[in-house]
């Protein structure tokens, strides 16, 4: 089917387009109202409907392929590799949901996880599906202090975590990070669950610390009935990456989610029961709910769950794991692909990735260096997609599965089904015209999937993401982007990070796309800075493939001349940097997001603000260090 009749019957006929994607899971009691939108902006999916995330991912493969691979959890950090069938993941997870139960929790209770990316992270959070409760997890390794504020805001009756992590081989200690979040934070936990890798010593707390290799063991043939969820009652909380200031608690249901996820997963991911996907994100970000553990597994696919780094024991590991596990469609990140970019191309090349057919691309700008790399070296289709946390879901894409439409050099794609995308121009409100850049929005009702709410506190919701343009209420994504005649779109920035340069609006992407196309540039970030002549100046500071022609002034300044010609040559002299600085690393959140905010706010001399998701804080301080030379 052409894709454009697809989406304009997702448009125009949503409650019926959204009753045949409901077919695709199991409901134990049928829905009586596709969509009730009597509150806007809260819109409710499926209402009456009862059905449970769990049984979705889980048990209903039971029956059909109960021996399949479902979850395969390998670490290069403690060299542990180890697949779970679908009838093994479903004793895990009731083994898991056993203990919960015998802990205490109930329906509604939250359950904060703080992990690495091991197995029982996974058990942990389709644990809590399965019995009703709802999941807050939290990237592990995160500071006390953020920890300490997801607690508060989550109230947790458990708290389910490890002795440590792991990273190039050196444990990450999370015990001591979490007692002192414990400490700091106003909400207790009454139980603490920890898992035992081994890696550091743990200290238990008497009363409120258990082991859950114990428990576990008292629990082995446990038998736990899926709780049956009405389609609103919420599934889990989720923190936005924070990348511009603190981030927000976004609250998900149970039945729109599961909708989302299994329509996605066939139109956008085109995942067959029996494959394997390779999501290389974290369970602590969104990509890691929806398509390292509740999608793949939706769609009857095996998942991988890897802990260790792209380049650890060497740059050929992820392309060894899609040889061996036959993966067919694999999802990364830029941030990623760009490490890879680095590294000598040999080691992708020595593996069969003949099962590989597509990799899908999200969370930041695709530059089209790094995206025409990554094709070539593959041979496969690279599709970026672009989404929030808040959505759930791809907003804009490329549906392979409905229409092998052709994606676009530096673009996303198109709306997705079910998304309501326009450009508004930030002044008047008006829609935007093609090729006229503007604000990103979507109007209401939002899809199955996206956030119901911030969680405790619809307010917030409302005044974060609603805006009021022109009379019409929409929702926000605070990206700035353009359409071009075909439908296509191109996301130039952040709102924030929109630069004003003598009267010209320009996106930091297009100027950070125009450098990065230098060929000794490997990573580079853009941000306005404050100047008394022409209101803002773009200030870039970018990384290089070869640090031998910076090692002199003489070759730092031939470099910085070089990009700027770059940049004159194909944006024109306004959009040109006044500064060109060279660093080993850029300010990155967690989820490997460039923190431009913060970057910016150095160059003015200001506090950098909210550092809570800083990955090294010594970057930072790398980039005081480039402004003096
Ligand atoms: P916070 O909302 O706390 O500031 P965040 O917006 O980085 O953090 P996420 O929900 O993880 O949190 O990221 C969503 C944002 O990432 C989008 O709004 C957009 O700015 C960016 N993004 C995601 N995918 C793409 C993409 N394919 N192309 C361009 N930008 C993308
Ligand atoms: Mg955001």
């Amino acid at each position: 089917m052409k894709f454009a009749e697809f989406y304009q019957r997702s448009i125009d006929t949503p409650e019926q387009f959204w009753r045949d994607e409901a077919t695709l899971i199991d409901w134990n009691t049928p829905y009586t109202q596709v969509l009730d939108y009597s509150r806007p902006p809260f819109a409710k999916w499926f209402v009456g409907g009862q059905t449970n995330l769990c049984h979705n991912a889980v048990d209903r493969w039971c029956a059909t392929q109960g021996e399949q691979a479902a979850l395969i959890a390998i670490s290069t950090e403690t060299n542990t590799e180890k697949t779970y069938s679908f009838n093994e993941l479903k004793t895990e997870v009731e083994r898991c949901a056993a203990v919960m139960l015998a802990l205490g929790v109930g329906r509604g209770d939250r359950v904060l996880i703080y992990m690495p990316m091991i197995a029982e992270a996974a058990f942990a959070m389709l644990a809590c599906a399965r019995i009703g409760a709802i999941h807050s997890v939290v990237f592990g390794g995160f500071a006390a202090n953020s920890l300490a504020s997801r607690i508060d805001d989550a109230k947790p009756v458990l708290i389910v975590s490890a002795d440590a992590g792991s990273r190039n081989g050196k444990a990450i200690p999370y015990k001591h990070l979490l007692d002192e979040a414990i400490d700091l934070s106003a909400a207790k936990p009454a139980k603490v669950l920890l898992v035992d890798r081994g890696l550091a010593p743990m200290a238990l707390v008497e009363g409120r610390d258990v082991d859950y290799a114990t428990l576990r063991a008292a629990h082995l043939d446990a038998s736990v009935a899926v709780t049956w969820l009405e389609s609103n009652e919420p599934s889990y909380i989720l923190y936005t990456s924070g990348t511009t200031g603190k981030p927000k608690g976004v609250q998900r249901d149970v039945g729109g989610y599961a909708v989302a996820l299994a329509s996605s997963m066939k139109y956008n991911f085109c995942g067959k029961a029996g494959e394997t996907f390779f999501a290389t994100s974290d369970i602590g970000w969104v990509v890691g709910h929806s398509y390292i553990v509740y999608g793949p597994l939706i769609a009857g696919m095996a998942t991988i769950m890897y802990e260790g780094l792209p380049i650890c024991p060497d740059a050929g590991i992820w392309w060894s794991i899609v040889e061996k596990y036959k993966v067919t469609r694999m999802f990364s990140a830029p941030t990623a692909i760009r490490v890879l970019r680095k590294q000598p191309p040999e080691f992708m090349r020595k593996y069969d990735l003949s099962s590989l057919r597509a990799l899908y691309l999200a969370g930041e700008p695709l530059d089209e260096t790094t995206s025409q790399w990554i094709s070539d070296e593959l041979g496969v289709p690279i599709i970026d997609n672009y989404w929030q946390t808040e959505t759930g879901w791809p907003i804009l894409s490329i549906a392979k599965g409905v229409e092998d439409k052709p994606t676009r050099l530096g673009s996303p794609g198109v709306a997705m089904y079910g998304y309501k995308v326009k450009l508004l121009n930030e002044s008047t409100g008006e829609e935007c015209g093609a090729n006229e850049k503007g604000v990103v929005v979507i109007d209401g009702p939002l899809p199955p999937g996206c956030m119901q709410t911030v969680y405790g506190d619809d307010q917030r919701f409302v005044d974060t993401y609603w805006n009021t343009f022109s009379g019409q209420q929409v929702y926000s994504t605070f990206d700035w982007g353009v359409r071009d005649a075909d439908g296509y779109y191109f996301i130039l920035g952040r709102t924030d990070d929109v630069i004003n340069v003598a009267g010209h609006r320009l996106g930091t992407r297009e100027i950070e796309e125009s450098i990065s196309s230098h060929a000794n540039v490997s990573e580079v970030a853009v941000v306005g800075v404050e100047d008394k002549l022409k209101g803002q100046v773009a200030i870039a500071f970018a990384i290089v493939k070869h640090p031998e022609q910076i090692a002199t002034a003489e070759g730092r300044q031939a470099l910085e001349r070089e990009i700027m010609g770059v940049v004159d040559h194909q944006l024109g002299a306004v959009a040109r940097p006044a500064r060109v600085y060279f660093v080993p690393q850029l300010p990155k959140t967690r989820s490997g997001k460039l923190l431009r905010r913060s970057i910016q706010a150095i160059c003015e001399g200001r506090n950098p603000g909210d550092l809570t998701a800083i990955e090294d804080p010594a970057s930072l301080q790398q980039i005081k260090s480039a402004l003096l030379v």
